[in-house]
């Protein structure tokens, strides 16, 4: 079935999530499902859980760990008076954290070391060379707070004496979003998404085994499956254990940075026992998540990373779900998960010795503690150990979360999510950056997202090349251009450029089917590049549909009335594409959004006085009919029957090219909030623009059938103010 460590086992009148319960960071579902014009809630709805975590030591004492900080802090003050404070300044410090190791990096790809070596200071200044369970100490005092307070990492595979404090920023994730639950179990939400998955076109196979990757000229060409399938592709994205991945399905001999001993020297997360159970009874009074803690902490961390042997005494997590969605459990019942973290399959343990034995332990523990009388109402009883994990799973030494997040396996370090070693291989999932969980998980395939573009790199070159030879004022200014931002432009040229063409040659039934696979969020050839630039660069949606329902409206023909028509036509064809091109630019103040729409503006009405032979031969006319005596027909341009129409003209391309100078000087406004070396570039382009029409206006009935151009030797000039004034503001 799919999903994988999230699947649902079924037993008797008993159902189990069989992995994660605690979701955290809900919109991340949300934006999936809105990416193709969907309403999560009208799939899977997700309940509040309250309180978050209950923490039960074995001196008695309970916290419960919840929203409303005031409340988390009361809690916090009845086990250790004054402490209350030294929470809040962790939530503070989180928060900074959080900043930049989720909202800057989380879904931003590592693959590239300069990447990496640009967020050290950040990194620094966040004190990320603590562990979690250090940082932790310097804010909270009392054993029971600094444990309860160091778990997170444990919940993503990772050592709490080991793993970096960039992890504590899951402490303000849950407190930004709260901890949630999905109706009707986690397979619930799997479910949802494999709904949303077939509606969009994604096919599933299961019940197939991957047993190798088939590497053709230096790149993943396709698989084969265990029973001798093959299949080939133009791309391969993996979402399993990447070191399993490497290590069995990827001959050595392609391999140069993940050899067979470099994987073996990886420090693995951790080992699971997950002992699933039910009751004919019920337990009312079990909260949804409960930690309960053993007497040690650092000796128990010992014995499942160092030693490698199983605790005598082990720390649990109880999951009961019932506590937050009754269905979730028989009506006279009660349904539990208990997971205890063990040592990984590196240890020496024989689980189908050991398996029964750890279970028992569990039992007796969860009968002393929170479930008395366990045994004699146990209606199911079945687990999994490490050796599931490496069967089932296919995790390699069968560790829970893949590769332990410790700094030195993290981001740049981890896993990449374009493969190191072929080309056409991706990865997503647990081994990858960001890390295990669910909001890394899906953070991850975001990140491929950003990696994978639409086409074969090869294209790229295309790309330039359109540009280069269609559009020679901007190639030129392109030249200034970081290479990755010269590239997207490129592409989001060829997408406005390759519309811009199917809209000037007439080609009605394109444009249509582009639209309907626009808004039915379909697969389409030109599109899936501008969706491909949403996902690296965040470009909005609203530009593109304004684009093409300016060009569809276009195919009726054109004879525009007013300015306010004009310069509505004038947002949708190239304001538009000013929008567009500002998330490229790194630009997000609102106010520098309306002057990039105004420069778009400004240089399409440039465009119009420049093209008006042009365009009444395809039947066009953009000059508004109000400036002129009577209406005016295509082919009076073009038959030029008097003087006094050509002056006519020539005053209203004046007047349009003045409103064109208002927006030039608007979208002047607008550079200063720009990069100083974009900026360079747009006001270069700019000048370039306006030079047009300053050559119009110097004899715009020479220029009525000729097409008014800048000298080049005039376009490299503009380039010294353009730089001078860059370099200032
Ligand atoms: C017990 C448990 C509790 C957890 N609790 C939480 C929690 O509360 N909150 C949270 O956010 N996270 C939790 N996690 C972590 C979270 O579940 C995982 O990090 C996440 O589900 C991993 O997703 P994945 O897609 O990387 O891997 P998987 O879910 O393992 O998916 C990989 C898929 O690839 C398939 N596959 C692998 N190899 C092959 C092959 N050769 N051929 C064909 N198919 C293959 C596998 O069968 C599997 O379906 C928990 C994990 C466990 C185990």
């Amino acid at each position: 079935m799919p999903g994988g460590r999230a699947q649902v086992y079924y037993k008797k009148d008993h159902k189990f999530d069989a992995g994660p319960t605690v979701i955290t960071a809900p919109f991340l579902f949300d934006e999936l499902f809105t990416m193709f014009g969907k309403k999560r809630e009208d799939y899977v709805e997700f309940l509040k859980v309250e309180p978050w975590y209950r923490f039960e030591f074995t001196d008695g004492q309970k916290l419960d760990y919840g929203e409303g900080i005031e409340k988390t802090i009361e809690e916090i003050e009845r086990i250790s008076s004054g402490e209350g404070q030294g929470y809040r300044r962790l939530i503070k410090f989180s928060e900074r954290i959080f900043n930049v190791g989720f909202d800057k990096l989380a879904d931003q790809p590592f693959n590239k070391f300069l990447t990496m070596l640009r967020q050290i200071p950040a990194l620094l200044s966040l004190r990320s060379y603590l562990s979690v369970y250090n940082f932790v100490g310097s804010y909270l005092k009392h054993n029971h707070l600094r444990r309860a307070f160091s778990i997170h990492p444990l919940l993503v595979g990772g050592n709490p004496l080991k793993t970096t404090s960039i992890y504590c920023l899951i402490h303000y994730l849950e407190r930004k979003w709260g901890i949630w639950f999905p109706k009707g179990g986690t397979g619930a939400l799997v479910q949802s998404l494999a709904k949303l998955a077939v509606e969009v076109g994604v096919k599933f196979e299961l019940q197939k085994q991957v047993k190798e990757v088939i590497v053709q000229d230096g790149r993943a060409a396709g698989i084969c499956l265990s029973n001798g399938d093959k299949s080939y592709c133009d791309l391969l994205a993996f979402d399993a254990d990447p070191p399993k991945v490497y290590s069995k399905l990827i001959e050595e001999k392609y391999r140069s940075k993940w050899t067979d001993t470099r994987l073996n020297k990886l420090s693995y997360s951790m080992g699971l026992f997950v002992w699933y159970f039910g009751t004919n009874k019920k337990y009312p009074n079990v909260k949804h998540h409960t930690i309960i803690m053993g007497d040690t902490f650092k000796e128990l961390l010992a014995e499942i990373y160092d030693k490698k042997v199983i605790s005598d005494d082990l720390s649990l997590y109880l999951h009961r779900p019932a506590a937050t969605d009754p269905e979730m459990s028989p009506s006279k019942g009660d349904s539990f998960y208990v997971l205890a973290p063990v040592p990984n399959k590196k240890a020496s343990i024989d689980w189908k010795l050991a398996g029964e034995r750890v279970r028992i332990q569990i039992q007796k523990q969860l009968e002393k503690s929170i479930l008395p009388g366990l045994g004699d109402c146990l209606e199911v009883s079945f687990f999994v150990t490490p050796d599931d994990f490496e069967d089932r799973f296919n995790t390699l030494w069968g560790s829970g979360f893949s590769i332990a997040p410790i700094l030195t396996q993290s981001a740049w370090f981890r896993f990449h999510n374009k493969s190191e070693e072929l080309e056409d291989l991706y990865f997503c999932g647990a081994g990858t950056h960001p890390g295990a969980g669910l909001p890394g998980v899906v953070s991850s395939a975001k990140v491929v997202e950003k990696l994978v573009p639409p086409s074969r790199d090869t294209e790229k070159i295309r790309f330039q090349e359109l540009f280069r030879t269609k559009s020679r004022t901007f190639a030129l200014a392109s030249l200034v251009l970081p290479k990755e931002r010269a590239e997207a432009i490129f592409r989001l040229y060829y997408v406005c450029r390759t519309l811009d063409d199917w809209a000037d040659e007439g080609h009605l039934e394109k444009l249509k089917n582009a639209m309907e696979c626009w808004e039915n969020h379909q697969p389409h050839e030109i599109l899936d590049h501008y969706r491909f630039l949403q996902a690296r660069w965040g470009l909005h949606s609203e530009p593109l549909t304004k684009l093409i329902n300016t060009m569809l409206r276009e195919q009726d023909g054109v004879a525009i009335t007013d300015m306010d028509e004009l310069l509505d036509y004038c947002h949708g064809v190239a304001g538009t594409v000013g929008l567009m091109t500002c998330p490229i630019f790194g630009v997000t103040n609102e106010k520098a959004i309306k002057h990039a729409n105004d420069l778009g503006i400004a240089m399409q009405l440039t465009n119009i006085c420049r093209d008006v032979h042009e365009d009444a031969e395809n039947g066009r006319v953009y000059l508004p009919a109000e400036f002129f005596k009577c209406k005016p027909h295509p082919s009076h341009f073009l038959t030029q029957e008097s003087d006094d129409f050509l002056d006519e003209v020539a005053s209203v391309k004046i007047r349009v090219l003045a409103e064109a100078d208002k927006r030039y000087k608007s979208g002047e406004k607008g550079i200063s909030y720009l990069p100083w070396r974009v900026r360079i570039v747009v006001r270069w382009a700019g000048r370039m623009y306006s030079e047009i029409g300053k050559v119009i206006r110097s004899n715009p009935s020479a220029y009525h059938s000729k097409r008014a151009v800048v000298p080049n030797w005039n376009k490299l000039l503009a380039l010294i103010p353009s730089a001078c004034r860059s370099f200032l503001k």
